[in-house]
């Protein structure tokens, strides 16, 4: 699959906002000149579920998921693409958030399209990372630092406890001290505990080791904000409310809506 407007959910939006723009795949000249998007107006996202790599079943989830939470929280809109050569200056100047949901390996980018991401996010902009978001382009380092970290391995696939580090951010607000769940758990090359603000982290003893897991985060990129979520191995998590509420903030916040 080249390119895919998720029509449902710009028909959502569509319905209740009277235009559509943001879904359109070309960027013409007066979308360039766009702002980013004020309160009141949905958030415009563009989502990335290419592969370079290993490439997850729950990939066809995770769109649908995007797609029907579009429409029944009305607060953003999404259009999800894997034609890589559609991302410049122009066309991210579209949206208010890129979402790399479920990537992996080196993905082909231009220099020119890493410099436009990267300005894209500390121009003001944010940028969400879902799972193997963070087992992508170990070649380009500053994508290393947008996520905060590099997947090292995934020595856990089972039922674990997840502890919420922060129970006042809005992409944990309603999750509780803690929640258990089938995920296969990551570990990361480098802790990146002390350079971003964790949000979860793996119980250690809910799986028999010891140690300091962290799974979800966020850190400011310049003017910008980026949030990475290490869950969403299984199409079970992406259907799990618990993490399709942490999708919903992660996006509200990442757009500066919260
Ligand atoms: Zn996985």
């Amino acid at each position: 699959m080249k390119k895919h407007v998720i029509g449902a959910a710009c028909l959502g939006w569509a319905l209740a906002a009277g235009a559509c723009s943001s879904a359109e795949p070309t960027v013409g000249p007066s979308a360039t000149s766009q702002p980013p998007a004020s309160r009141g107006t949905a958030i415009r996202v563009l989502m990335i579920t290419a592969t370079a790599g290993f490439r997850h079943d729950s990939i066809p989830a995770a769109r649908q998921v995007m797609a029907s939470l579009s429409v029944s929280t009305g607060e953003f809109t999404v259009m999800v693409t894997e034609d890589l050569s559609t991302i410049s200056t122009s066309s991210l100047s579209s949206y208010d958030v890129l979402v790399f949901a479920l990537t992996s390996g080196e993905l082909e980018f231009s220099s020119a399209q890493r410099a436009a991401i990267t300005e894209f996010v500390a121009g003001g902009r944010g940028f969400v990372g879902i799972h193997s978001a963070s087992d992508t382009l170990y070649g380009w380092p500053d994508y290393g630092r947008l996520v905060g970290a590099y997947f090292k391995e995934h020595p856990w696939t089972q039922q674990g406890t997840v502890i919420v580090e922060n129970q006042a951010h809005p992409a944990t607000l309603g999750l509780g001290e803690r929640f258990t769940l089938l995920e296969e758990f990551y570990t990361f090359q480098e802790n990146p505990r002390g350079r971003v603000q964790v949000l979860l982290r793996l119980d250690p003893v809910s799986v028999g080791s010891a140690g300091d897991y962290p799974l979800a985060w966020v850190q400011s990129v310049g003017a910008g904000r980026a949030y990475y979520n290490a869950l969403g191995h299984f199409s079970e998590t992406w259907t799990d409310q618990r993490f399709q509420r942490q999708l919903i903030g992660a996006i509200r916040w990442a757009a500066n809506r919260a």
